[in-house]
């Protein structure tokens, strides 16, 4: 419909309120934070020459890999938070699209959204990871993996206890024989819900965690 709409009278941006033929103008666009620099295969955080980060070096994480197409600050933030909370579902497909440019699906076997809890999913109506996912173009596998325990939301609480916070919610329904499984996600922050979530499927037997998401937190520089 928006689009039809949109042909007729031009629509309008969903950040500025200008005129756009799409969900964004151009300027808006232009000004998401695309991450393009050299960053750490493993968490996605900047490193100089793309080589693995101290930080996975010293403590390796369950997940092999991750791919982020924006980084978590002004406006990608906006996108994130209306398509979470407000129910955008349409800006799933613009941020499900841009995370497709970056992803290289060959190779993978599975891909998963992190999962809600039954009682968090009744409540939201839609699960956002799921909305993005949507958009990848790869079969889903909805019932793979789901969260046990419903746990206060990550960004409600400090760093330091969200790694606590999350321990042990998630677990796979089946065994993983080797599978190469990639996870998706509107945001990574700490990191610390998708290891556990790739801490569950490395026990059910995948071989291969890579954690496809929308958006990274990046260090205050
Ligand atoms: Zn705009
Ligand atoms: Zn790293």
């Amino acid at each position: 419909m928006r689009n039809f709409f949109a042909q007729l009278f031009g629509g309008s941006c969903f950040l500025c309120r200008g005129s756009a033929a799409e969900l964004l103008c151009k300027a808006c666009d232009a000004d998401l934070p695309r991450l393009t620099e050299p960053c750490c295969p493993r968490c996605a955080l900047p490193s100089p020459r793309g080589e693995v980060c101290g930080r996975c070096l010293q403590e390796a994480p369950h997940y092999d890999a991750t791919i982020a197409a924006l980084a978590y600050a002004f406006p990608a933030d906006v996108l994130v938070h209306a398509l979470k909370f407000r129910g955008e579902l349409a800006l799933a497909g613009l941020l499900g699209g841009m995370l497709a440019e970056k992803i290289i699906p060959q190779g993978i076997d599975r891909v998963i959204p992190v999962p809600l809890s039954a009682a968090r999913l009744r409540e939201r109506g839609y699960n956002q990871s799921v909305e993005i996912a949507r958009r990848l173009g790869a079969p889903l596998d909805l019932a793979l993996c789901v969260r046990e325990r419903d746990t206060p939301a990550q960004m409600d609480l400090p760093y330091a206890e969200r790694k606590r916070n999350v321990r042990g919610a998630f677990r796979c329904t089946r065994s993983l024989g080797g599978a190469r499984v990639a996870v998706v996600d509107d945001v990574m922050t700490t990191g610390a819900t998708l290891n556990e979530v790739a801490a569950a499927l490395k026990q059910a037997g995948a071989a291969h965690v890579v954690n496809w998401v929308v958006a990274r937190t990046l260090p205050d520089v």
